[in-house]
């Protein structure tokens, strides 16, 4: 299947690790942290080995954690122990940092956690909100549990739809 591409050139290629490039402009991506391990990154050093955030969520590659990222990671949760990290929310966005002259985009983790009582997709990484189509509004506390039984994830209401005439398409 043939695909036509827009955003990012870096989202498509076959990269191991997480980017900035594969972050939403403006908006926070809130992932949950499955497990905390060390990888083989390769650089222009050669191969380093490195401590990566692996996450629950479906679709998203593993992230360095950097020492920055690592200390904002301990101050949202309160532990600087990474098993104290599993199934923990962090919110990731996009910052530039500016070094050598050189703009460069480098991913961040907000130093506080992400609210618990909100739900996020699954899919997208985006909040759940209510939605109303055709004068009628769905709440976002069920649109959510509504994609968890039937697709067996948390999913907002344009992932739900989206699934939904995927798997009609295929009947
Ligand atoms: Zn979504």
């Amino acid at each position: 299947m043939s695909e036509k591409l827009t955003g990012d050139f870096r989202k498509f290629m076959d990269k191991s690790f997480l980017g900035a490039w594969d972050l939403n402009d403006g908006k926070d991506t809130i992932l949950t942290i499955d497990h905390v391990q060390r990888d083989e990154v390769k650089n222009d050093r050669g191969t380093e080995r490195k401590m990566t955030l692996h996450f629950v969520e479906n679709g998203y590659k593993p992230m360095i954690c950097n020492t920055t990222n690592a200390k904002a990671i301990s101050k949202a949760h309160g532990s600087t122990k990474v098993e104290d990290w599993e199934k923990k929310k962090i919110a990731l966005y996009k910052a530039t940092i500016n070094a050598f002259g050189q703009t460069t985009e480098c991913i961040r983790v907000r130093e506080y956690a992400p609210k618990t009582d909100e739900i996020y997709c699954e899919v997208c990484g985006e909040l759940i909100t209510d939605v109303t189509v055709d004068g009628k509004t769905h709440k976002a506390k069920v649109i959510a549990n509504r994609a968890l039984s039937k697709f067996g994830k948390y999913m907002c209401y344009d992932c739900a739809s989206a699934a939904k005439a995927e798997q009609e398409a295929e009947a």
